[in-house]
């Protein structure tokens, strides 16, 4: 290294290097190199000299006041790819990329450099090969003894390394791994910013619908990529102004600045629900998922990103109540919904141990001779405050409160008990029907809980029916069906309820042991009056032959509707015709009081033996 004949400063107190070349440089005094026109001193500045040009680590060189390179260390060689030879008299601008050499990057870094004493920056700069690399770099000014500027020195160091590390820990720390979107902080310190700039937007919380039993069917591979798919797809539903972030599992936010109200708005929610119409793929299987979406407005809806969020959330659980691929905006009501859910919920958690939940039973009837052969077992809540409160009331907030397993798991007790008292009062085909929680199938205790409940009444299978809906078996999709195969070969009915209001039902019927279907009352309401409604009917029944199911109607009221049912080919009914719905302590009265009738009269109405 030649020509190094002034001052030069370490411009950070830090080990310098790496391996063999491991050079301290601590301090600007050590570091300092003062070249004067003595002999011992000019003896340093060789030794000095020799030092630099030993450094792999750093490119070391010096360019004269126009910024040509006057000398070249083994470092600088290695980490740009050119030879002393080969550079030494060119211009330094060569390092620079086109662009900053267009915006006069390199004399404007020589010029900082004179300025302030020194220049330290970090920028991409171009090897030899053309390739490029991250270089931190320092520019110190060299001056005469007289003060005159003579030249330059410059320590280049590749940092290419660390900046990708650096990169890779910001984009774990900053964006979601999977789908590459902005995870919860980052969008939520964006979302914060566009607050504060007082930008008008459209803040969406999306729940995606349908993963979970994904997951648990095909794997999380499966999951993962069918995930993927569907943020594709709403990245595509939406402009490119707008911006969408993970904020969990399935949980996303799409934030859509400009967009506060009316007919674009919503034009976006249908487009984002609508691009999961058709199935997902993934992993070579696939899928339909569903989306809820709720939506808050900046700045009516919330004044800061929390708020704006808290409420979509609210609303977006007002859009998962009204079904899947639902959407709601944020309304006041939703707050004080969420107030009395909360009192309610405290309430139920003590209305088990209270023992103010009771068991109503509804009797059912074969309706070619009306004989009664069980009864369906429904839930009523003897409310301190609000006195007897039926399903509509609480269910709601039950189904998805942590006690719903072991409420259901009470009424299954509690019914087969009941049917074990019928069949000892002398009905001894008798059965129960128990509607299931969600919460019950999920629990993966239900076929132990059914056997425990069956031989604590000792009662057969037989005298059991269980209902369940649409909703639950789609929810839990294949993962149930080995339970509910085992449920049968216990010889417990299973029921589907409220058959007819879903909408993928058919293929349920191919894959599920059912052993039942059970009409929806809405069916049966105008059934007299609606040739539609007596065509759905009529192909349930149809259905359920093919199926060897038998099917129940239930909610039915009149004397026509029965006659009417028979006709089409329903087996069992079920409605405020045979009974209403009375406590059980009242129905065995009743059932005892009609045996005594029974044994006496002629009258067709009785029991099924
Ligand atoms: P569901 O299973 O469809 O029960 C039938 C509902 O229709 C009952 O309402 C019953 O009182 C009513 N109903 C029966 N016959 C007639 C009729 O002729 N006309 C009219 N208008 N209504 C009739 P309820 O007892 O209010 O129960 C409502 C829902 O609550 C049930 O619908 C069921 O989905 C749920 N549920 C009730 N008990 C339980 C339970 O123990 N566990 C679970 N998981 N759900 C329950
Ligand atoms: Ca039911
Ligand atoms: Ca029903």
């Amino acid at each position: 290294m030649s020509k190094v004949s002034a001052e030069m400063q370490c411009h950070k107190c830090e080990e310098y290097g790496e391996g063999s070349d491991r050079v301290k440089l601590h301090g600007s005094r050590r570091a300092a190199l003062k070249v004067v026109k003595s002999d011992v001193l000019t003896d340093s500045a060789h030794q000095f000299s020799v030092l630099v040009d030993s450094v792999r680590d750093y490119a070391i060189y010096t360019l004269d006041v126009n910024g040509v390179i006057t000398s070249w260390n083994v470092g600088a060689e290695r980490i740009k790819g050119y030879s002393a030879a080969e550079i030494i008299g060119q211009h330094f601008s060569k390092f620079y990329t086109e662009d900053d050499c267009a915006a006069g990057l390199p004399m404007r870094c020589l010029n900082s450099a004179v300025v302030n004493g020194k220049h330290e920056a970090q920028g991409r700069r171009i090897r030899k090969d053309g390739t490029e690399f991250w270089a931190d770099v320092v520019i110190q000014p060299i001056h005469e003894e007289n003060g005159i500027l003579s030249g330059f020195a410059k320590i280049t160091r590749d940092i290419t390394e660390r900046r990708k590390s650096e990169e890779r820990v910001h984009r774990l720390a900053h964006f979601d791994q999977l789908t590459g979107l902005p995870n919860r902080i980052t969008s939520l310190a964006r979302l914060q910013d566009m607050v504060n700039g007082g930008q008008a937007m459209s803040v969406i919380v999306a729940d995606l619908v349908g993963l979970s039993p994904i997951n648990d069917t095909f794997g999380r591979a499966a999951g993962d990529a069918m995930l993927n798919r569907a943020v594709a797809r709403w990245v595509g539903a939406v402009s490119e102004q707008h911006w969408i972030g993970r904020l969990a599992s399935d949980e996303f936010i799409v934030v859509l600045p400009g967009i506060i109200d009316g007919p674009e708005l919503r034009e976006i929610c249908k487009k984002m629900i609508s691009s999961l119409d058709a199935p997902v793929v993934g992993d070579g299987r696939q899928a339909y998922l569903a989306v809820n979406l709720g939506i808050a407005v900046h700045p009516v809806h919330g004044q800061s990103a929390a708020e704006l969020l808290n409420n979509a959330d609210l609303a977006v659980n007002q859009a998962k109540a009204r079904g899947r691929n639902s959407y709601a905006i944020y309304k006041s009501a939703f707050r004080d919904l969420l107030e009395s859910r909360l009192i309610c919920e405290t309430a139920i958690e003590r209305a088990l141990p209270d023992g103010e939940f009771e068991l109503f039973y509804q009797p059912q009837v074969r309706l070619k001779d009306r004989r009664i052969i069980g009864a369906e077992g429904l839930l009523r809540w003897r409310h301190r405050e609000r006195g007897l409160l039926t399903p509509d009331a609480f269910l709601d907030i039950l189904e998805k409160s942590p006690h719903a397993h072991k409420v259901g798991s009470w009424v299954l007790r509690e019914a087969c008990m009941h049917a074990a008292r019928v069949r000892q009062i002398g009905l001894s085909k008798y059965g129960v029907s128990v509607n299931l929680f969600d919460a019950q199938l999920r629990s993966g205790q239900l076929v132990d809980e059914v056997k425990c409940a069956l031989a604590d009444a000792k009662i057969p299978g037989s005298a059991l029916h269980l209902e369940i809906t649409e909703n639950i078996i789609l929810d839990h999709s294949d993962t149930i069906v080995p339970e509910l195969h085992k449920l049968r070969e216990l010889g417990v009915g299973l029921s589907f309820d409220d058959y007819g209001t879903g909408y993928a039902s058919l293929s349920l019927l191919k894959r599920f042991p059912l052993s039942q279907l059970k009409i929806d009352r809405s069916f049966v309401q105008n059934l007299c009056g609606d040739q539609k409604d007596a065509a759905v009917v009529r192909a349930i029944a149809f259905l359920a032959r093919e199926f060897q199911l038998q099917v129940v109607a239930e909610g039915i009221e009149k004397s026509g509707q029965h006659e009417q049912l028979h006709r089409l080919g329903c087996q069992l009914g079920q409605g405020f015709l045979y009974g209403k719905p009375v406590a059980g302590e009242e129905l065995l009265r009743l059932y005892k009081d009609r045996l005594g009738r029974t044994s006496k009269s002629t009258k067709k109405i009785g029991f099924l033996n």
